[in-house]
């Protein structure tokens, strides 16, 4: 897809795939004994070592990604730390995009843990039914920790804006012309703070 492309399109036809606490959830896919446990992958394990992934049970005990191993524990103890492993996460992700691709040709990896699948080109398909079908898939063909939400809408960036908001939302967001307003009404100040008031 050309991200440059000035064209205007107001059909949600874009679609942006935002895996969940990515990493975390890979290590607690290949190891059954890391479900339901708060897990804290890390680059390097020591006391000052930095989390980078949190599961859901962790995040759910007030921590953030970012903090350090020691201020982790002493917040939640019961964390588990676990080295990050990239060749893991490079296989989940070539696994995903193989799920993306068989619904679109025209699929952008954002990062290892996002991409773009963009349906311009396919007419004959639905995008919510499209999104829905992606989210079993992969729970069905790569594994079935791995969860993920999905924005809709007309340009890759709003999808973007979609996925997130969709974390909340049962993991799907449709941002269409006629919802964008009410959408992007509370988050203006938050994404732009420097137009904040004074
Ligand atoms: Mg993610």
């Amino acid at each position: 897809m050309n991200q440059n492309s000035v064209e205007v399109r107001t059909q949600s036809r874009v679609l942006f795939v935002d895996m969940d606490s990515y990493f975390a959830r890979c290590e607690q896919q290949a190891n059954y004994w890391l479900r339901h446990r708060p897990v804290g992958v890390c680059v390097y394990t020591g006391k000052y070592g930095c989390v980078i992934s949190l599961s859901k049970e962790a995040k759910a005990k007030g921590l953030k990604a970012g903090m350090r191993l020691n201020d982790a524990m002493a917040v939640c103890p019961d964390l588990v730390p676990v080295e990050s492993n990239p060749t893991r996460y490079r296989e989940y992700h070539t696994k995903i995009i193989n799920v993306l691709l068989q619904y679109s040709k025209d699929v952008v990896a954002k990062s290892i843990d996002e991409a773009i699948i963009n349906l311009n080109n396919y007419n004959h398909l639905d995008p919510v039914a499209v999104a829905k079908k992606i989210k079993r898939d992969i729970l069905e063909k790569v594994g079935d920790w791995l969860t993920c939400s999905v924005g809709i809408a007309p340009n890759a960036f709003l999808a973007k804006l979609g996925s997130v908001r969709g974390k909340k939302l049962d993991g799907l967001m449709l941002i269409t012309p006629q919802n964008i307003d009410e959408i992007l009404a509370p988050l203006k100040w938050a994404i732009c703070p420097v137009l904040a008031p004074i």
